[in-house]
């Protein structure tokens, strides 16, 4: 069978001469939750629209559920939920007529229709709040109506932009119970996020940024590709110590969190013993320090500073131990 989504090459140039997408390419599985990772004007509304068969590329190719987007956008359409940043909704209707409305568009028939949006009203617990307005809604429940509404026809994939963007924490946890729940009973999720935490949840991740990949992995292999592990460092004063550590080469890559500073490390080679030596030779004042695992975050952070580091023509961020500056 084929991937659930094969996207090559794929280039997006707008009018105006903005290149969005940048030599896209990668898979996604049928089954997973993949995560399309990015800061802002990184690409991935652009990337979802061109999935979803609302925008057309300027160069490359896409499959969704086998089928050319660019050639048979409807046959996609058919096949797939797609939820837009703004939730499509209208305002004015209640939760039941959005429902029936969408219902509508996709021709089901009056018994398939009362037994779908039931069934979409109970699974989205959103059955109290049928005959509220659409505007009434909180966030959360507006969220919830549209990927209800994006799920009316059944689609095997879904495709859904920044879903939890402006929602508050209990509903985003709401939110992905929904979402394990469609994956439970088979469904495909890809979904973009700005969050870092809902990228750990992904079964696998794509780090977008200026419309190129950079990097598509489970958080997992992501975490092991790195030549560097992180010394975390709990410091006296976190602004302090980054200062005097950005003096130094050796702590090329420094993200502060509270009051604890991530240092990447080379994973081989070196004694991090040594590493805290140095930065307290260096005034930092270190209370504790233990090695670990990259975050998502470390991992978007090193790669993006390498990134700017080529682009200013530097060399990357050294995998061997470098010297003491
Ligand atoms: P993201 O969803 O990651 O924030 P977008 O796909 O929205 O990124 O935008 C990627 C880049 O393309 C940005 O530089 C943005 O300004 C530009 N862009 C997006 N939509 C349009 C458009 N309709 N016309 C021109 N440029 C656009």
């Amino acid at each position: 069978m084929a991937a659930a989504i094969e996207v090559r090459d794929l280039e997006k140039e707008y009018p105006q001469g903005t290149r969005a997408l940048r030599g896209v390419s990668f898979e996604v599985e049928r089954g997973e939750l993949f995560g399309l990772v990015g800061p802002d004007g990184a690409g991935k509304t652009t990337l979802l629209r061109i999935l979803a068969g609302l925008l057309t590329p300027s160069r490359g190719s896409v499959r969704v559920d086998g089928i050319d987007v660019v050639q048979d956008a409807a046959a996609v359409k058919e096949r797939i939920g797609y939820m837009s940043q703004r939730f499509s909704l209208c305002e004015t209707l209640t939760v039941l007529e959005n429902l029936l409305y969408a219902s509508e568009i996709w021709h089901l028939r009056p018994q398939q229709r009362r037994e779908r949006i039931a069934q979409l009203l109970r699974f989205s617990r959103l059955a109290p709040f049928q005959n509220r307005l659409t505007r009434n809604l909180s966030g959360g429940m507006k969220q919830k109506l549209a990927l209800s509404v994006a799920l009316v026809h059944h689609p095997r994939i879904l495709l859904l932009d920044e879903p939890t963007i402006g929602v508050d924490p209990l509903s985003r946890r709401d939110f992905w119970l929904i979402l394990y729940e469609l994956l439970r009973e088979g469904s495909t999720i890809f979904l973009s996020t700005p969050y870092m935490d809902e990228a750990e949840r992904c079964s696998r991740v794509a780090f977008l940024l200026d419309g190129r990949l950079i990097a598509v992995g489970s958080p997992a292999e992501l975490r092991k590709s790195l030549p560097v592990v992180v010394l975390d460092l709990h410091c006296a004063d976190a602004r302090l110590a980054r200062t005097r550590l950005s003096q130094l080469s050796r702590f090329a890559h420094l993200a502060p969190f509270g009051e604890h500073l991530h240092v990447t490390i080379p994973r081989e080679g070196v004694d991090p013993k040594e590493w805290v030596e140095a930065a307290q030779a260096a005034g930092v004042g270190v209370r504790s320090w233990r090695v670990s695992e990259p975050s998502l975050e470390d991992v978007f952070l090193f790669l993006a500073a390498n990134r700017a580091r080529e682009q200013a023509g530097l060399p990357g961020a050294p995998s061997a131990p470098p010297t003491l500056g």
